[in-house]
C-alpha cells in the first residue's frame, strides 16, 4: 500500500504520518544549530544508554506537566517509542506468554508481539476504550497469568477513542492486583483539539508505589515534533527500566546523541511551545473536514466516532461490506485507506477501516472522500 500512499496522483488516508506541511522547519533548524554550537563533541560522541542529560531533563519536565513523575532510574530514551516496545518485550515477555490488547489496536504493536512469540488476546473496546471488567475476565480465562496489558488510551491508533478516567483507574488497579505490566502507549496525548483533558494512566500511578511497579509509559517526539529525530522514551519501574537499558546496550548502545541534543534544544525552545498549538489547530481543521465530508457522503451508513484529538478516524461499514474489497474499488479511484483487518491479532472485523486525516489539506480531504463515495457506489453495485 505504501507505493500508492506516496504516488502523487493518489490521495492517501492510509499513513500514520504527521503533517509534513506543518513541520516546524525553522524551529528544528535553530535547535540543530544550538545543539551544535553548545557542544559539537557531545553531539558526535557516544552517549549514555539511558539518554543524554539535557534530553532526560526536558522529557522529565514534559512528563511532570502531565503528572508523570520519573526518578533517574525510571526513565530511558529510546530510538522512537517503537524501540521501547521492542525492548520491553525482550525484557519481560517470553514466547508463549499472554499479552492482552484492545481490539482493534496499533498494527506496529501487534507485529512486535508476534515477533516476540507472544500469545495475543484481543478484548473488544468501545468509545471509551477497553473495559476493565472484560480485561478481568480475560485474565481469569488465560491459561497462565498474562505478562502485559497493552493500550493506546488517548486518541487511539486506530480508533481515535479515549479511555475514560474511571476506566484508567480501574485498569491500573486491576493490573496492580494481578501484578501485570500495564503498558500505556501515548504518542498522541498532547494532540487534543476538543473535550476535556484526561490524565495519563502513568499520572494515576505516580501516587502509589504498588501502582508504579506495574505502570509503563511510552511516548515519542514523532507526532509533536518530527519523526526523523527518532526520539522516544519510557517511564517504568527501576527494575523494568534496568532490564530495558540492558536490552538497548546490546541492540544499539545509545540513541544518536546528536538527535537527542537537537530534541532537548527543541523541547526547551519557545518554538516548540508555539508549534504544538499550531499542529493541534491543523489537525482540528482536517478532522472537521473529514467528519463533515463523511457525514455528507455516507450519512448514517458509515458509523464512526468523532475524535477529540490525534490523527485517526475508525469507520464501521455496514454489515457484510468487506473493507479489503472496498479498497480495490478505492484504488481504482486513486484513494487509499487502511483496511481494519491489519489492526486485529485474530478474527478480524472485515467491515472496518482506518482513515488518517493528518496529512491532507481540507480541500484534498473533501476530494478524497468524494472519490471514496464513488468507489463505495461501484463496490455496492458490484
Ligand atoms: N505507538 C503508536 C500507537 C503509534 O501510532 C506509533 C507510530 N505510528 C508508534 C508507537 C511508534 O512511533 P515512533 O517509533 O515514531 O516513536
Amino acid at each position: 500500500m505504501a507505493q500508492f500512499a506516496v504516488n502523487p496522483s493518489f490521495i492517501s488516508f492510509a499513513g500514520g504520518y504527521p503533517a509534513a506541511d506543518a513541520f516546524d522547519f525553522d524551529g528544528i533548524r535553530r535547535a540543530s544549530e544550538k545543539a551544535w554550537s553548545q557542544g559539537a563533541k557531545d553531539c558526535l560522541q557516544y552517549g549514555a544508554t539511558e539518554g543524554v542529560a539535557p534530553l532526560r531533563a526536558a522529557l522529565k519536565a514534559l512528563g511532570l506537566a502531565r503528572g508523570i513523575h520519573a526518578e533517574d532510574d525510571q526513565l530511558m530514551v529510546t530510538t522512537g517509542s517503537q524501540q521501547a516496545l521492542d525492548f520491553l518485550l525482550r525484557a519481560t515477555v517470553a514466547p508463549g506468554d499472554t499479552v492482552l490488547v484492545e481490539r482493534p489496536t496499533y498494527p506496529g504493536a501487534l507485529q512486535a508481539f508476534r515477533l516476540a512469540g507472544a500469545r495475543v488476546v484481543g478484548i473488544d473496546g468501545d468509545a471509551e476504550g477497553i473495559d476493565p471488567q472484560a480485561v478481568a475476565r480475560a485474565i481469569e480465562a488465560a491459561p497462565s497469568k498474562p505478562k502485559m496489558i497493552y493500550v493506546v488510551p488517548t486518541f487511539a491508533n486506530p480508533t481515535g477513542a479515549t479511555m475514560s478516567e474511571s476506566r484508567r483507574r480501574d485498569l491500573l488497579a486491576l493490573a496492580a492486583k494481578h501484578d501485570i505490566l500495564l503498558v500505556e502507549d501515548d504518542p498522541y496525548g498532547l494532540l487534543r483539539f476538543s473535550g476535556d483533558a484526561v490524565a495519563p494512566i502513568a499520572a494515576h500511578a505516580a501516587k502509589d508505589a504498588e501502582l508504579r511497579k506495574v505502570s509503563v509509559y511510552l511516548s515519542t517526539l514523532s507526532k509533536v515534533a518530527v519523526p526523523a529525530l527518532r526520539i522516544g522514551w519510557m517511564v517504568a519501574s527501576s527494575e523494568v527500566t534496568r532490564r530495558c537499558v540492558m536490552a538497548k546496550q546490546v541492540s544499539d548502545l545509545c540513541t544518536s546523541p546528536w538527535m537527542q541534543h537537537i530534541g532537548a534544544a527543541y523541547l526547551d525552545s519557545p518554538e516548540f511551545a508555539a508549534h504544538v498549538p499550531r499542529i493541534i489547530a491543523t489537525y482540528k481543521e482536517r478532522a472537521d473536514a473529514m467528519v463533515t465530508a463523511l457525514h455528507q457522503a455516507f450519512d448514517k451508513e458509515w458509523v464512526f466516532l468523532v475524535p477529540d484529538g490525534g490523527m485517526f478516524l475508525w469507520v464501521k461499514l455496514p454489515r457484510g461490506v468487506d473493507a479489503g474489497e472496498l479498497l480495490k474499488a478505492a484504488l481504482a479511484q486513486k484513494v487509499v485507506f487502511v483496511p481494519g483487518a491489519a489492526c486485529y491479532a485474530s478474527e478480524p472485523d472485515a467491515a472496518c477501516l482506518r482513515m488518517s486525516y493528518s496529512t491532507a489539506s481540507p480541500e484534498v480531504i473533501r476530494e478524497g472522500v468524494a472519490r471514496l463515495a464513488h468507489a463505495y457506489r461501484s463496490y455496492c453495485v458490484g
